[in-house]
């Protein structure tokens, strides 16, 4: 593994760093900050894109000539480091990591016409419909069926859990368009749009009182043929396209360090009967535990950018650190409520709402803390659940 960092790269952190100074405006901070999942509030998050589009630094992993920076992938995870740093609203990845990417690969050049731009400039906000009541894991059992009729396809079923679909104008949707057969071949890749007649959305409360995710129903509604991605019944050769962005090359450890370090300005400022929380020997080999195993991630996710770089596949990596990063995270999110003892149990989500002017009770630093750790009880099942991912492991590394 190769951990040199070239002068040209340090030079290429400064240059991210001052973009940052000079163009988050206090609100996009603000909302970065009381951010407690993986996806931000819809407004600042696309304000923040499209500051960054302008730049034209929206989408630095996009082929170059299609809006891409044409960075190296240490350029790309130096940038993404800044992001995390600066606590920046994470961009909401539909779209830009999965849609994107997606269309990139396999659509139409018309297609990439009409969609990418729109992409970039955050004018589209996509949901991802896969999933369904019944075909989560199992994704290929889904049933929601489009039955041709002219130059359309008419849709009847539902998706569920359906992320930020009641904030979305666009969604790209898996629908079964055969019956016979084996379940991966009848299935098709539909782009539509979410105000057409016969969709219905009910937004799903979660633990932290947040409605993020919903389900659709589809009661005839009529998609064009044109809509198609790839070719009817092979829709699951570009699903499979898509979840390798999904999946793929996501970075934990730097917004886990972030985070470990907030955890120690708060110990520092708790009293116990015996002293400072930071010099509680129990305490600190909790942190000690946390900040080997982030340490360790931190390796295996340079190792990967390491394999990227010189134009290797990672394998069955990408599969080890969505299980390591989602469960640090969880342990760090359960760390801080434990550093905070009572104050993280004040349970008041309005005052996380961006431009929200009630005064905080209690210190600011846990406002987030417990909306964090119940939003990330969810992060070892979206994604392909961590089960999954260990199946993965054990078929491609272990043989099993
Ligand atoms: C917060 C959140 C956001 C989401 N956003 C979206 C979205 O935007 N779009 C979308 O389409 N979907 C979305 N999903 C759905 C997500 O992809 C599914 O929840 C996930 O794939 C699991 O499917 P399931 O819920 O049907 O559980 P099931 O597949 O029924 O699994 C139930 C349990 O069985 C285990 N299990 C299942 N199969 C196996 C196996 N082969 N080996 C071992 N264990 C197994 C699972 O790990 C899990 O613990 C989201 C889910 C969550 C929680």
């Amino acid at each position: 593994m190769d951990l040199q960092v070239p002068e040209q790269e340090a030079s290429f952190r400064d240059e991210v760093r001052t973009f940052l100074e000079e163009n988050l405006t206090d609100e996009i901070r603000e909302a970065g900050k009381m951010v407690t999942s993986v996806f931000s509030p819809v407004k600042e998050a696309m304000d923040w894109q499209r500051i960054l589009n302008d730049k034209g630094w929206a989408a630095p992993h996009w082929p170059k000539e299609f809006g891409g920076t044409g960075w190296s992938v240490t350029q790309r995870a130096i940038f993404a480091e800044e992001l995390v740093r600066a606590e920046t609203p994470p961009l909401i990845p539909m779209g830009l990591h999965m849609c994107g990417p997606c269309l990139i690969g396999c659509g139409t050049e018309e297609q990439q016409k009409e969609y990418l731009p729109k992409i970039l400039n955050g004018d589209d906000l996509w949901c991802q419909g896969y999933s369904e009541p019944g075909s989560g894991s199992d994704l290929a059992s889904l049933k929601t069926f489009a039955e041709k009729d002219g130059d359309d396809y008419i849709i009847n079923g539902t998706k569920i859990w359906t992320t930020y679909a009641h904030h979305a104008n666009k969604m790209f949707a898996l629908v079964r368009t055969r019956k016979d057969g084996k379940p991966q071949q009848g299935i098709t890749f539909l782009l539509l749009d979410m105000d057409l007649p016969g969709i219905s959305i009910e937004p799903i409360v979660g633990l932290d009182e947040v409605p993020e995710q919903c389900q659709v129903f589809f009661d005839n509604v009529r998609v064009p043929q044109k809509n198609r991605v790839g070719e009817e019944n092979d829709g699951w050769t570009v699903a499979k396209y898509l979840l390798t962005f999904e999946r793929g090359g996501q970075e934990y450890a730097p917004s886990l360090h972030v985070q470990l370090e907030k955890i120690k300005v708060m110990a520092s400022r708790q009293q116990t009967v015996f002293g400072s929380l930071q010099d509680d020997p129990v305490w600190q080999y909790k942190l000690a535990q946390l900040e080997a195993d982030v340490l360790a991630l931190e390796f295996t996710e340079m190792r990967i950018k390491s394999a990227l770089s010189a134009g290797k596949d990672p394998g069955a990596l990408s599969s080890m650190t969505k299980i390591l990063g989602t469960e640090l995270l969880q342990a760090i999110t359960e760390l801080r409520i434990e550093t905070l003892g009572a104050q993280a149990t004040i349970w008041q989500p309005q005052a996380l709402v961006p431009g929200d002017e009630q005064p905080i009770i209690g210190p600011e630093c846990a406002l987030t803390a417990m909306p964090y750790y119940l939003n990330s009880r969810a992060c070892s099942i979206y994604g392909g659940s961590n089960e999954v991912q260990r199946g993965i492991i054990a078929k491609a590394v272990l043989g099993l």
